[in-house]
Order: structure tokens, then C-alpha cells, then sequence
């Protein structure tokens, strides 16, 4: 029996989403870490149980509608009904827009705009009833428009609409809605972008952090100490805002 608030964190197994189980394991929150592969999830959810915390591995693709609604349900009898989500499940599938295929658009568009629809719709119900809950949606520099993206771009700049709509209708419940839209962060996401580009990661790595202001890669902690401040009881008065955390004003 315990007290503890829950999380959901999409996406979690590695990455961004493992460094924001992480954290809000370890800000007491019982944690949902899910993602495609459940397997895949156990080791993020033994280093939290490892520290003390409480975790769960759900494997389940957020596009799906019915086994998103059946991993919510089983995910509030396990843990406790979730009072915090975070949608940061993400693919890219990057090219020029003459070599863009229409699957390629087709399933960006739903991994990120259908996959935060399908997960917010299956727990507003919990966090309305009880009149608390916090919602962070990852966006991305990309949103202002980046080459070779033209299919994630406007997936990012479409999750930072979902959520302002998100805060003004769900405000009155004590649901707070938010966007983190990330610069460049060190994961596989970007280790794979490297390599479409045919460069060695440390060499990419090098060509983006000249620009970055502060003069180094992003890394998965800083977007949870950022969604870290969005999930607490003190940023109930902040909502439908966009954080870029980027080491600078842009990527
Ligand atoms: P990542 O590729 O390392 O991890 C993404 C995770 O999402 C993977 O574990 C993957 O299995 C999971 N996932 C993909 N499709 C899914 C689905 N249908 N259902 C459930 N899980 C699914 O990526 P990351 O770099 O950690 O990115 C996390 C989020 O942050 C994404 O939304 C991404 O677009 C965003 N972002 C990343 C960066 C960056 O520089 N890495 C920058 C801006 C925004």
C-alpha cells in the first residue's frame, strides 16, 4: 500500500523517457515505464525498484487504441491511477520532401499525434475525477522547421497545438498541460540520424554543439528535470506552455 502518486511515461524504455522514469521514480512517484517492448523495459524498471522506487514494465504501442485503453487500466490496478503522463514515444523518419514517402508521414504523424491523442484520452478520466493531474507532452526544435523533416516538424508543431487545447479544457480539473520541446539530445534517436547522414556520431555531435550556446550536447536528464517542474504540485499555476530546453534560444 503506499501513497505515492503515478506516473506514465511513454517511450521509457530508453533514451529521453528512461532518464524521466528515472527521475520521477526518484521525486516518489510510482512509475508506468512503457514502451513497444516490454522486455525491453525491465532494466529501466530494476534500476528504479534498485533505489527504492516503484516500477512497472507495459509493453504497448501507443498507436494501438485497444491496447492502449487495456495497459491504462492494468496500469491503475497495479500501480494506482495515473496523475501524471508524459508523452514522449517518438520516431523519425527523416528525408527530403521529393523522397518522402507517404508511409513515412503516415507513421510519424501517428506515433506522435495519434499515440498522445490515444494515451491522454485514456487518462484524463483518472486525473478529472480526482482533480489533480499533470500532462507533458515532448515536442522539438524541429517544430520551428528543420530540413529533411518536414513529416516531424509538423507532428511537433501539431503536439504543441494538442496541448494549449489540452490546458484550456482541462484547467478547470486540475490538469495541467505542457510542452518540453527538446534541442539536441544525446540518444539513439540522434545516433541514428548520424548515420543516415553517413557521419560518425561524435563528429555530428561536434558540428551541432558549436551553435549550442551553452556549448555542450543535451542529455536525457535535462528534459527530466524540466518535465521534473511540470509534474510538481508547485507548477499548477503554469500551463499550455512551451519549455525549449535546447542550451540556448534555438537548436
Ligand atoms: P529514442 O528513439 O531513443 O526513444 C524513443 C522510444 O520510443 C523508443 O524506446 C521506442 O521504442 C519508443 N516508441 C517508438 N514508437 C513507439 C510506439 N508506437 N509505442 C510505444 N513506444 C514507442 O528517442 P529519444 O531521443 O529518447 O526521444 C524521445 C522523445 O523526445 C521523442 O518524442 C523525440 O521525438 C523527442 N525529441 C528528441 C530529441 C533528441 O535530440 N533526441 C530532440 C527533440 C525531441
Amino acid at each position: 500500500m503506499t501513497t505515492s502518486r503515478t506516473a506514465i511515461v511513454t517511450g521509457a524504455a530508453r533514451g529521453i523517457g528512461a532518464g524521466v522514469a528515472r527521475r520521477l521514480a526518484a521525486d516518489g512517484f510510482a512509475v508506468a515505464v512503457l514502451d513497444l517492448d516490454e522486455q525491453a523495459c525491465q532494466q529501466v524498471v530494476a534500476d528504479i525498484e534498485a533505489d527504492g522506487g516503484r516500477a512497472l514494465a507495459v509493453g504497448v504501442d501507443v498507436t494501438d487504441e485497444v491496447a492502449v485503453g487495456d495497459a491504462v487500466e492494468r496500469i491503475a490496478a497495479e500501480l494506482g491511477d495515473p496523475a501524471v503522463l508524459v508523452n514522449n514515444a517518438g520516431i523519425i523518419r527523416d528525408n527530403l520532401l521529393f523522397k518522402m514517402t507517404l508511409a513515412d508521414w503516415d507513421s510519424v504523424m501517428s506515433v506522435h499525434l495519434r499515440g498522445a491523442f490515444l494515451m491522454t484520452k485514456a487518462v484524463q478520466g483518472y486525473m478529472t475525477r480526482s482533480g489533480w493531474g499533470r500532462i507533458v507532452n515532448l515536442s522539438s526544435t524541429s517544430a520551428l522547421g528543420n530540413r529533411g523533416q518536414a513529416n516531424y516538424s509538423a507532428a511537433k508543431a501539431g503536439v504543441q497545438g494538442f496541448t494549449k487545447t489540452l490546458a484550456i479544457e482541462l484547467g478547470k480539473f486540475g490538469v495541467t498541460a505542457n510542452v518540453i520541446a527538446p534541442g539536441f539530445i544525446e540518444t539513439e534517436m540522434t545516433m541514428a540520424t548520424a548515420e543516415r547522414m553517413g557521419v560518425p556520431f561524435e563528429d555530428f555531435k561536434a558540428f551541432v554543439v558549436k551553435e549550442i550556446p551553452v556549448g555542450r550536447g543535451g542529455l536525457p536528464a535535462d528534459i527530466a528535470h524540466a518535465v521534473s517542474f511540470f509534474a510538481s504540485d508547485g507548477a499548477g499555476f503554469v500551463s499550455g506552455q512551451v519549455l525549449y530546453v535546447a542550451g540556448g534560444p534555438k537548436a
